[in-house]
């Protein structure tokens, strides 16, 4: 394996995904969704998920990671047959990256408080969105919890490190969705699901997402009178506009705008382009999203490009990285950097071993990790995603990296029935973490060390209790503040036999 290459468990036949793997994804999660899903009340799930269910993606044999390379996708993702940043440390001699950050820094002092419990940040629609539940705690109390939260959880397996807070905790979500709604006396209003309803909280500035989205979103608000747009209503299916999803590329300043509609015409298509474009020339591709079920999911399945490419591209660690609609692409790009940068340091990796990229999403970690590796198997069950990271490993010009789109405990399971072996496993699962089946497999494949980056410190513990208990020992865990204001955290965490 030493190309490029994507391969399904299914050569051929179609099949079914197991309903342990479609529970699997349903209950999908990424830390800075689950604020969304707070917002909605348990309504917003993983956008792929329903559309997962239709692929056959698995195999159903244990060769399934072996037998699946009967069927590629080139770079072009075209199937052969038949989907941190420069963060200054502050310069106190002798100290670590990762001691300084529960210090109170001078810019953290002027913008975010002096340490004292309380500070001053306010938002109107603080107590109905639930997201930002820090709002009123100074940010070095937050990093402070949370920290607390995750040596609570992980005492029994290892020491929890200070958190890798930000030097600038505002705006830094790189993804921002808003839904449309309209009120009795016929205003358009954009915003947030109040927590635990379907009732629309108008939000204009959002103090953690982006700037610039959030003008685009407004901007968009302000158009559809004019171009005849209606909102969406969920009661009665009646209407047009439904969500507008904003993606901005960190490093390269690339916007996707997506238009969920609720049914395929955008009239005076061209015109709404051109006149947003006007305003927001920044944006780069513009796509129309068609959800027409009942559904609480943002996206549905059929989408179209009406301006660009239909994807944005943003930088990691120095590679650049394709990201499409659908696509987990973590939300903020200045922490990724670092945790990504820590997880390969704690991989230790010499330039021979054999790597797995377990949860790869669009290929960030295997890619990342790449030249200091022999080989890397990646493996994601979300077919975007997979073509995304078929693309990224051709445009990074690496060679080393194979992708398998399956679901990886299965794929996992494969390998390990084969008889194979890998020398480190990163694994990134979603919220609920990994399934026994994963596990299970992880250790007959009998890796030196597993680098394990959680999204929820709950499921982390309860994976570090099995993996602990059958011979291997956490070295210790680094959480990272990935979503300031909000209770999420962040962590990665080093077990070696
Ligand atoms: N490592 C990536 C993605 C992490 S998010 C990154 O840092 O960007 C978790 C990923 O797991 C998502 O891309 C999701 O689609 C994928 N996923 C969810 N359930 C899965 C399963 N059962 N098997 C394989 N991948 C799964």
């Amino acid at each position: 394996m030493t190309e490029k290459t994507v391969k399904t468990g299914k050569p051929g036949k179609k099949q079914n995904i197991t309903k342990a793997a479609n529970d699997r994804m349903h209950r999908e999660r990424d830390g800075a969704d689950r604020r969304t899903d707070k917002k909605t009340g348990g309504k917003f799930d993983g956008q792929m998920n329903e559309k997962m269910n239709n692929r056959p993606v698995r195999a159903n044999n244990t060769t399934a990671w072996k037998k699946a390379e009967g069927r590629r996708m080139d770079p072009e993702g075209k199937a052969g047959t038949g989907s941190r940043p420069d963060r200054k440390p502050d310069g106190r001699p002798g100290q670590k990256r990762d001691e300084f950050v529960c210090s109170s820094d001078r810019k953290r002092k002027e913008n975010f408080g002096t340490g004292s419990k309380k500070q001053g940040l306010f938002c109107p629609a603080d107590k109905k969105c639930g997201g930002c539940r820090y709002l009123r705690i100074s940010y070095e109390e937050q990093l402070k919890l949370k920290r607390e939260q995750v040596a609570k959880l992980l005492k029994p397996y290892c020491k929890v490190s200070p958190v890798v807070g930000m030097e600038q905790p505002l705006h830094y979500r790189n993804k921002v969705h808003a839904v449309f709604d309209r009120t009795r006396d016929g205003k358009i209003i954009s915003g947030i699901y109040q927590e635990g309803t379907h009732k629309v909280i108008p939000v204009d500035n959002c103090l953690i997402e982006n700037e610039k989205a959030d003008a685009i979103i407004r901007d968009i608000r302000g158009m559809l009178k004019s171009f005849k747009i209606k909102t969406y209503d969920e009661d009665t299916g009646y209407g047009l506009l439904r969500h507008v999803l904003v993606r901005v590329g960190h490093k390269t300043g690339q916007i996707m705008v997506v238009l969920v509609l609720g049914s395929p015409i955008l009239p005076s298509k061209n015109n709404f382009v051109r006149a947003l474009r006007e305003l927001h020339p920044e944006i780069t591709t513009i796509i129309i999203n068609v959800n027409n079920r009942q559904t609480s999911m943002v996206l549905g399945d059929k989408e179209s490009v009406i301006y660009g490419k239909g994807y944005i591209e943003d930088e990691l660690c120095g590679y650049t990285f394709r990201i499409s609609s659908k696509s987990f692409y973590q939300v903020n790009s200045v922490q990724t950097e670092l945790l990504y940068r820590k997880a390969v340091e704690l991989a230790g990796l010499t330039g021979k071993e054999r790597v797995i990229d377990a949860y790869c999403g669009i290929g960030t970690i295997g890619i990342v990790t790449s030249s200091q590796a022999g080989e890397v198997i990646s493996v994601e069950l979300n077919k975007d995603a997979v073509r995304d990271a078929v693309r990224n490993a051709a445009r990074n010009g690496i060679k080393n990296v194979s992708f398998y789109q399956n679901d990886a405990g299965d794929f996992l399971t494969g390998m390990a029935e084969d008889g194979e072996k890998a020398d480190v496993v990163f694994m990134d699962p979603p919220r609920q973490g990994s399934s026994e089946e994963f596990l299970s497999s992880v250790i007959a494949l009998a890796p030196k060390r597993i680098v394990y980056i959680s999204c929820n410190p709950e499921s982390l513990a309860r994976d570090l209790k099995y993996l602990t208990a059958h011979g291997y020992r956490a070295q210790g865990a680094w959480p990272y503040d990935m979503f300031p204001f909000t209770e999420e955290i962040e962590t990665v965490c080093c077990l070696s036999r």
